[in-house]
């Protein structure tokens, strides 16, 4: 393996700098060349390449979002666009590329490798915390961290006013950063996908602390809760059954997709891209890195792809407690 190319695909996530400096730096330290890919698989296919050395990612750990950009590529999703991707890397002397991104970047990546024989390896960047294989994904972290702070805030202002405050978080089809968002803010009720209670309960929950004596509640919703109702709708659906309540939205939107990693990703994404970077020299492919118990470990992409995280029961069960 002589040349390794590192981009970044679909959305964005804090830590994916991080990643990037990890793998052209680990590159530099195992005397392998380091090609960046701008825009995604859009840039592999029009050969958007820039060489890299260990002081092209200075001064980058710290910063959201991804220098390499990102992008989504209907093209890459053809025989044809990928073939054109393939000459392009054969082009520059590219013998195997680390993708950080999410499913849908590693789907693309483990179709370009059956097609090519071409060797790749994923990191997971995504906020959501929904890729199977690692306990952690680059970003949750620092999103977690971003939507406590705004929460705090929130709780300022709701309990000045007595109100009650729906706060919509993002994640997808999961809920975890709304249960964990939900738990160290100390909301009061957390919807998620993964467990519908029900209005009912919601309303009995809300009433009861009333009466216990709570001046404002925080609602944390996620934006794939199975309610079926979404905040604006769980806003009236209160107004009219509990008048007793004064109650307001917000919906956090994607303040939650940037801002400089925490800690915990920046030394995530240092782990992961080096992990990624070795597992290509040893010429291991179609593999995905994660942390499972703390140890840096590779799935095959195809399990990632497959797989489904589950909701951390024991938090749901705490959570439950501190609403009492
Ligand atoms: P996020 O979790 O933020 O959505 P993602 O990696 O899942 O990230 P997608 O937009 O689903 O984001 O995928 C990124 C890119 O991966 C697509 O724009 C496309 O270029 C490529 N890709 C996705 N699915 C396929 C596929 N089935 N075949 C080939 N390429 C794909």
């Amino acid at each position: 393996m002589h040349k390794i190319a590192v981009l970044t695909s679909g959305g964005d996530s804090p830590g994916m700098n991080a990643a990037i400096r990890s793998v052209v730096r680990t590159c530099a330290y195992m005397n392998v060349e380091c090609m960046a890919i701008y825009r995604g698989y859009q840039g592999m296919i029009e050969g958007d390449f820039v060489a890299m050395n260990a002081r092209s990612v200075n001064n980058i750990i710290n910063k959201g979002g991804t220098i390499l950009k990102s992008a989504r590529c209907e093209d890459f999703k053809t025989p044809e666009g990928r073939k054109k991707a393939h000459e392009q890397l054969v082009q520059a002397g590219i013998s195997g590329f680390v993708v950080i991104g999410g499913d849908g970047s590693f789907t693309g990546a483990t179709i370009f490798n059956k097609e090519y024989d071409f060797p790749v390896i994923g990191i997971p960047g995504t906020i959501d915390n929904d890729i199977f294989g690692t306990r952690y994904t680059l970003g949750f972290d620092t999103a977690l961290n971003t939507v406590v702070d705004a929460i705090d805030k929130i709780r300022d202002t709701a309990s000045s006013h007595n109100r009650l405050f729906f706060v919509e978080v993002m994640g997808r089809d999961v809920g975890h950063i709304a249960l964990n968002a939900g738990v160290a803010a100390g909301a009061e009720e957390i919807l998620i996908p993964e467990e519908n209670l029900g209005l009912d309960r919601l309303l009995e929950s809300l009433r009861r602390s009333k009466k216990t004596g709570k001046s404002s509640s925080i609602v944390v919703v996620a934006e794939g809760d199975k309610t079926g109702k979404n905040v604006f709708e769980l806003k009236e659906y209160v107004e009219e059954h509990l008048p007793i309540y004064d109650v307001r939205v917000s919906v956090l939107g994607h303040m939650q997709r940037g801002g400089p990693p925490s800690a915990f990703d920046r030394v995530l994404a240092s782990r992961m891209g080096v992990k990624a970077v070795e597992a290509l020299i040893a010429g291991k492919t179609n593999l995905m890195v994660g942390i499972i118990d703390n140890e840096i470990v590779l799935t095959p992409i195809a399990e990632a792809i497959k797989g489904h995280t589950k909701i951390d029961r024991e938090l749901v069960r705490v959570s439950d407690i501190m609403t009492i």
